[in-house]
């Protein structure tokens, strides 16, 4: 009963969040796509998240279906997604597509979404390939499995061990508003190489969200459904591009699919808001008309387990 109550009350959710959040990129600021391929990594990849979150970043993860059965279950992969960043399709385990038969790529790609939809209830909407292959073979089978093939413009190669300034000259030599930037969340370089774009293209009102076709409209309702009694909050918000300023949300518990939930608002790290989920699972908060950074965290209503917290970020609004 509980379980069809919860099933209920995310679809839902569609009306409140149509593809769960979408990370406002004003039409005036750049953009730079951020990718993070073959992870995750037990040691590497919360601090990716960890330098992301600091700058308020978001990205989008290719993890393999291998090393997701390796080191994540549901509630880190949840956790991920609470924060804002996308999660696509980088295949089962990373074989050479090109020497493989086109049935056996088929699986490759369906074992690998499968692994995302087992922790989080939805298929992956994008796919990115091993080893940048193309060949018409490839792309027959994405396209058979509707899956939006990312390719990238600037590859600062961390296999190569380079420093951080020569992978940002890198990534500047192919600077251009919409670039996506491969990385991977396997080693340590790749933690200062993240830094130092951050940190020059964040200088330049530069903005990183995640890739657009990454996100499936009805995610936050399929991610909804996958949650059972006794798991932790799940949620996400934006900042609505017109109208007053403002925080607009959502956050399901499968322990209060009622609604009801706590949801705290911090400004510029001071406590600003502790608010309610309605019975539609929605949340919103005006803002004042200065704000620097966001941060939204949601109260656990069940066993006594954590919290959800739906990240930082700064409103793409000018600061006037
Ligand atoms: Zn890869």
């Amino acid at each position: 009963m509980r379980r069809l109550l919860a099933v209920l009350a995310a679809a839902t959710l569609a009306v409140v969040a149509p593809g769960g959040e979408v990370a406002g990129s004003p039409s005036s600021a750049p953009a730079m796509y951020l990718t993070f391929d073959d992870g995750p990594n037990p040691l590497i990849t919360p601090i990716v998240l960890r330098i992301l979150e600091r700058h308020g970043a978001q990205a989008t993860f290719f993890p393999t279906g291998r090393t997701l059965d390796l080191f994540w279950g549901d509630e880190e992969v949840q956790d991920l997604l609470d924060r804002g960043h996308a999660i696509g399709n980088h295949t089962w385990s990373h074989p050479t597509l090109s020497t493989l038969w086109w049935t056996e790529v088929r699986d490759q790609f369906i074992r690998g979404g499968a692994a995302v939809r087992e922790r989080t209830g939805f298929k992956p909407s994008c796919a990115r390939v091993p080893y940048g292959e193309q060949d018409p073979g490839i792309t027959a089978v994405l396209d058979g499995l509707g899956l939006a093939l990312v390719d990238w413009q600037a590859d600062p190669q961390e296999w190569r061990s380079p420093s951080r300034e020569e992978a940002l000259a890198h990534v500047q030599r192919w600077e251009e508003d919409g670039m996506v930037v491969l990385l991977h969340d396997r080693k340590w370089q790749t933690l200062g190489i993240l830094e130092a774009i951050l940190e020059h293209y964040g200088d330049r009102g530069w903005v990183f969200p995640p890739l657009p076709e990454c996100r499936t409209d009805d995610e936050a309702a399929m991610r909804s459904a996958a949650r059972v009694a006794g798991d932790s909050p799940i949620g996400g918000f934006e900042f609505p591009r017109s109208g007053p300023r403002s925080v607009r949300g959502w956050a399901y518990d499968p322990d209060r699919p009622e609604g009801g939930l706590e949801v705290s608002v911090s400004v510029d790290g001071h406590s600003f808001e502790t608010l309610r989920t309605g019975t539609d699972q929605g949340f919103s908060s005006s803002l004042p008309h200065t704000v620097g950074r966001v941060c939204v965290w949601v109260g656990n209503e069940g066993l006594p387990r954590e919290d959800a917290f739906l990240g930082c970020r700064t409103p793409p609004w000018p600061l006037d």
